[in-house]
């Protein structure tokens, strides 16, 4: 069959043109239908809820792929790569004869939704936001400016912070990360509102989102976040799927092993002995908890902490994740604040 072009984007070389790339998904994910020609470097195989997956090159430098994602109203109809440049000179069309036997399955594909957050300020957060611009990932920064559990040398500075608001959203986690229900109420309103201030001042943004350090709040936490002009709030709370409540927004994973974990995991995994052992770890269960998404749909929010990734050497497991996270034509890429929305 021959298919439009509808939209096209010439990229650079990846690396430097990650954020073009990023640009390039973004058109990706906004198109109803239509066909757009984006970049990718190498598709491995077509899975179980998995129709397709754009992966980091392990292709020499300077090989790159364009590939051509179709968009009907049926849903994702298939797609191929080619390692040329031939399909963008192809003139605006080209030739597609590959229909692929899950675009069914694709149409019946639930919205998913996936988002992601990284807690305390700590200077790690560079190198972090570094991986998620690669992969084309959107994020919330929860920033404590004044975080008393680091050395000031160890968070990131306000310049880092404005550069970081460029292609993130930065979240309020309070001025000293004190947790609140060990102040008074006087200090914690302050902590609350005098954070998002100086947030919006180094910014120049609105601060819509808060999250409670520790994870540790009360119901008259959740007032005073409310009264400051905040339109969600997140918890430390895990396997949540959806938001019920905005300012008591739960998250599905934590990039950490949470030995104790055993219950939940075994229920997520529905008590499939292989499974539950595979999901212990947090790299797997992050995976079949995206797996999951895919095919029920639902939100899906991986939160962590970068000083904590530093601290387990955990930084190839979470770009693994990443990849295999990102750029799926059925996922909506969106920050913490825009859930609420
Ligand atoms: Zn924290």
């Amino acid at each position: 069959m021959t298919l439009e072009i509808a939209e096209r984007r010439v990229l650079g070389p990846a690396g430097p043109a990650a954020r073009d790339a990023h640009e390039a998904r973004t058109v990706q994910l906004g198109a109803q239908r239509g066909v757009i020609v984006y970049e990718a470097q190498v598709v491995l195989g077509r899975g179980e809820g998995h129709p397709e997956r754009v992966h980091r090159p392990d292709r020499p430098s300077g090989l790159h792929g364009y590939g051509v994602r179709c968009l009907g109203d049926e849903g994702w109809a298939g797609s191929m790569i080619r390692t040329s440049r031939d399909v963008l000179s192809a003139g605006g069309s080209c030739t597609h004869n590959q229909q692929s036997s899950v675009s069914k399955r694709g149409a019946r594909m639930k919205t998913a939704v996936l988002t992601t957050s990284w807690d305390d300020g700590h200077r790690c957060d560079v190198r972090l936001a570094r991986m998620l611009r690669e992969h084309g990932l959107r994020a919330t920064f929860y920033v404590a400016p004044e975080n008393q559990e680091f050395a000031r040398q160890d968070l990131l500075t306000l310049p880092e912070i404005r550069e970081l608001s460029q292609d993130f959203e930065i979240g309020a986690h309070s001025m000293t990360h004190r947790r609140l229900p060990s102040i008074s109420e006087q200090e914690a309103e302050k902590e609350i509102t005098e954070s998002k201030a100086v947030l919006e001042q180094v910014t120049g943004q609105e601060i819509k989102a808060f999250c409670y350090p520790g994870g540790a709040y009360t119901k008259s936490h959740v007032q005073l976040v409310k009264d400051a002009g905040y339109r969600y709030a997140r918890t430390v709370a895990r396997y949540a799927f959806k938001v019920d409540d905005p300012y008591q927004a739960g998250t599905s994973l934590h990039v950490y092993n949470h030995r104790f974990d055993l219950w939940q995991t075994a229920r997520f995994a529905k008590f499939r002995p292989i499974k539950v052992l595979r999901c212990l770890e947090w790299e797997a269960l992050a995976q079949a908890m995206f797996d999951q998404v895919i095919r029920e749909g639902g939100i899906y929010h991986i939160w962590g902490h970068s000083w904590e990734i530093d601290e387990h050497n955990d930084w190839e497991r979470l770009e693994n994740v990443f990849r295999y996270i990102s750029a799926h034509p059925k996922v909506n890429y969106v920050t913490n604040g825009e859930l609420e929305a």
